[in-house]
This record gives structure tokens, C-alpha cells and sequence, in this order.
């Protein structure tokens, strides 16, 4: 028996030239992600991506997962190749979905005949197919409309297909129909899946992340870098930009209020990330923040971060709570690492009462004595670059 996967395309809406670059995307990013599972044709007809393995040396579960993890695909299923003959896919049907038929209480079949020299049209095989396993699994009764389980059969120019239901794919877009963006990943919940969301809507991301060695360990950084590689599957290959932010940290802390730190700290790391955004022709920030989540995610201090780059700021979470957050964590695969217990640059020189509704003309007032180019000059030229690929 020999298994494939159809990818079921996404956002319908999608007209003309879109609907055919979208297409084209998705079966490249599918090729890409295969890649290491051994040969595989893909290829697409009337909406559907098909994809199958060229010989018994391919690994169909990695590919399996692969495909849905895979963004453009709302739906996945796996269906069973078979001769093009009607008993042959009745014995297939019951042998391949016996788990299935016997579970439901309702069901239908459906043709697709692309083979149109096929002996009996679309219709009389649903109808022979469907009165055979009906005698096969009596308990089942027909239902035209409303089926429990819907079985699928398609005649195609080579074989016929068997499969059920297609089950939820990633959704959104092929990755890489969208521009490309930055993703200030930290250790925590929030930034992975802030980051997988703009993947999700086809924009290409790099992440860059910010380090206080010796204040947080080479541990808390290989934490990030193991979360960037949970992502991989989703956004395709991506480059970890490591912000050495040691130095910056610590001259806040000597020639700035205290209760300043944090809203200052932000400013840098927008500034820097602006910087590389740009160098490396990307479009957008994204950040994991949420309104009003913690203490200095406020409205204020959002607006104050915003006024030193000229990049616009995605946060896709802004509207979340933490539940939802967390929802998407466990789904994406991020949230066991990210409750792993090591620090972020963040918590280090925390503030006892850092000002949580802070004023551009104090903030830039606290700059003022600093060297604000030159350190970020300085963070930018000691970036180490992490590349991690499929
Ligand atoms: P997260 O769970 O994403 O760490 P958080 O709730 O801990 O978020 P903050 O620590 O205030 O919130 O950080 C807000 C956002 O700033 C993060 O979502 C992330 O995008 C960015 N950020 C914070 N710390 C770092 C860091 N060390 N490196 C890169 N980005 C960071
Ligand atoms: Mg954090």
C-alpha cells in the first residue's frame, strides 16, 4: 500500500495572480521542508497539493509532520494509492479507514474523476462504493448532507486515491508571500509565539536576541537558540542575531535613574533592532508583548519605545491574555522550553520600582549624557550570527 499526503490550500479568498503565486510558494516551501526525508514528488491539481514518496526509502512520518507544520495548508490528510478499479478501492476503503467506519454513525463517498475514461462516472462509484461498505459495516446509515465521515475517493491518470477527511493544517500563508520582518525572541512564552504568527501570515522572519553574559549563562542563550529551532519547521530556515547587551546594561545602570532602566533598556534594543532590521532589508519589527500584561508593558511605554525607530512594530499578541498565549505555545511545541528556568537579560538590574508610565521628555532627558549612537554602534558590530536551517 502505498501512502500520500494531499495538502488542502488555504485563504480561498485569493484571486488571479495571488491564488498563483500562492500555489507555487507552498510547493516550494513543501519541497524545502522534505528535503531531508528522502525523495518526494509534489506537485498541485485543482487546489490540492499532492505529495508522494518516490520510493521506500523516504520517511513518510517526517514528512507527515513536516507538511503540518507546514503555513498555506488548512488542511492535511493522508490517502492510500490504489489500483483504478472499483473493488480494489472498496477492499482499500475498509482496509485503510476500517478504524474510521467503524467509529462513525453517518456516512457518504465522494468522487473526483480526472480520468474521464474511467468506466463508471463520478456518481456510480459513489454509489457502488458506498452500497458495498454499507453492507460491510451495517451500523453506518447514508447521510448526503450532514456525514459523520466523509470517504474520498479520486481517479487519477495513474491510480486512484482513497482517503477521509482532510484534518487542520498550519493555515495562514506560504511563508515568504508576505516581506520579511525581525522577531525580538526571548527565553519566555510570549516573543516564539509572537514570531510564529508573523510566519504565519507568509512573512520571512529572523529573530535577534539579547544577552547579558555573565549576567545570564551560555545556558539561557542555547535556550533561545533551542526555541528558534523548534520554529524552523514553521518559518524555514532563519538567521538568530546575538546582541551582546552586557555593556549597554551596565552603562544604564550607571549614568541612569533607576526606576528609568527598563523603559531605557527597551529603547536600545528597539534602536539596535531597527538597525540590523534594516541592514538586512527587512521591513517590520515584531515583539511578543501583550498590553498590560506585565508592569511595563503599558500603553506609555510602548509609545515611548516606538518614538526611537522608524521601523513599525508588529505585536501580534497585543490583544491576547496569557491563556491564549499559552494555547498557542503548547500547539506550536514552544512552551516546555520556554518554562525552562533561566534568566533573561530583562531580569537582570530589574528596578525595585521601575516607572510604568513614562514620559518621552524624562526618558530622553536620562539619555541625553549617553553616547547613544555608539553604543548602539558598538552592540550592533559584536552580533554573532546563528544560522539554523530545515
Ligand atoms: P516573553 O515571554 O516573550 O519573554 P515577557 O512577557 O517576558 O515576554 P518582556 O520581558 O517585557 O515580556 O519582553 C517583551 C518583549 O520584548 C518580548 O516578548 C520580546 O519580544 C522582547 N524581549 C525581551 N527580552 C528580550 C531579549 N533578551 N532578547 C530579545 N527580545 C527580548
Ligand atoms: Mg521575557
Amino acid at each position: 500500500m502505498k501512502e500520500i499526503i494531499l495538502l488542502k490550500q488555504g485563504e480561498m479568498v485569493l484571486k488571479g495572480l495571488n491564488r498563483r503565486g500562492f500555489e507555487e510558494k507552498l510547493l516550494g516551501n513543501a519541497k524545502r521542508r522534505l528535503k531531508k526525508y528522502g525523495a518526494f514528488r509534489v506537485y498541485a491539481r485543482q487546489s490540492t497539493g499532492y505529495v508522494e514518496p518516490l520510493d521506500e526509502s523516504a520517511d513518510f512520518e517526517g514528512a507527515w509532520e513536516a507538511m503540518q507544520k507546514l503555513f498555506g495548508a488548512v488542511g492535511v490528510c493522508r490517502a492510500i494509492a490504489c489500483e483504478k478499479d472499483a473493488d480494489v478501492m472498496v477492499a482499500t476503503a475498509k482496509a485503510y479507514l476500517g478504524d474510521k467506519l467503524r467509529a462513525a454513525r453517518s456516512f457518504k463517498v465522494e468522487t473526483k474523476r480526472a480520468d474521464k475514461s474511467f468506466p463508471m462516472n463520478s456518481i456510480q462509484l459513489s454509489q457502488y462504493v458506498g452500497g458495498e461498505l454499507h453492507e460491510a459495516f451495517p451500523h453506518l446509515t447514508a447521510d448526503m448532507h450532514h456525514p459523520e465521515l466523509t470517504v474520498h475517493l479520486e481517479v487519477r491518470e495513474t491510480d486512484a486515491y482513497v482517503h477521509a477527511d482532510p484534518e487542520p493544517g498550519a493555515g495562514g500563508l506560504p511563508v515568504g508571500m508576505g516581506g520579511r520582518a525581525l522577531s525580538l525572541l526571548s527565553g519566555g512564552i510570549d516573543s516564539p509565539v509572537a514570531t510564529w504568527m508573523i510566519a504565519k501570515r507568509g512573512i520571512i522572519v529572523d529573530c535577534i536576541h539579547y544577552y547579558s553574559y555573565p549576567y545570564t549563562s551560555p545556558e539561557a542563550k542555547e535556550k533561545v537558540l533551542d526555541l528558534a529551532r523548534i520554529l524552523v519547521p514553521y518559518t524555514g530556515k532563519m538567521c538568530v542575531h546575538v546582541v551582546p547587551f552586557t555593556q549597554i546594561q551596565e552603562e544604564l545602570r550607571r549614568s541612569c535613574p533607576e526606576e528609568l532602566f527598563t523603559i531605557l533598556m527597551r529603547r536600545f534594543m528597539m534602536r539596535i533592532a531597527c538597525r540590523v532590521a534594516q541592514r538586512n532589508g527587512m521591513e517590520a519589527i515584531v515583539t511578543g508583548e501583550s498590553v498590560g500584561q506585565v508592569a511595563s508593558q503599558t500603553l506609555e511605554a510602548m509609545v515611548c519605545t516606538d518614538l526611537v525607530t522608524d521601523c513599525p512594530v508588529l505585536r501580534p499578541l497585543v490583544g491576547m491574555d496569557k491563556e491564549e498565549i499559552v494555547r498557542y505555545s503548547r500547539r506550536i511545541g514552544t512552551f516546555e522550553t520556554s518554562i525552562l528556568p533561566y534568566e533573561d537579560c530583562c531580569t537582570v538590574f530589574t528596578p525595585k520600582h521601575p516607572r510604568t508610565k513614562p514620559k518621552p521628555e524624562e526618558v530622553e532627558a536620562a539619555e541625553a549624557a549617553l553616547d547613544v549612537e555608539g553604543m548602539v554602534e558598538k552592540a550592533v558590530a559584536g552580533i554573532e550570527r546563528v544560522m539554523l536551517d530545515l
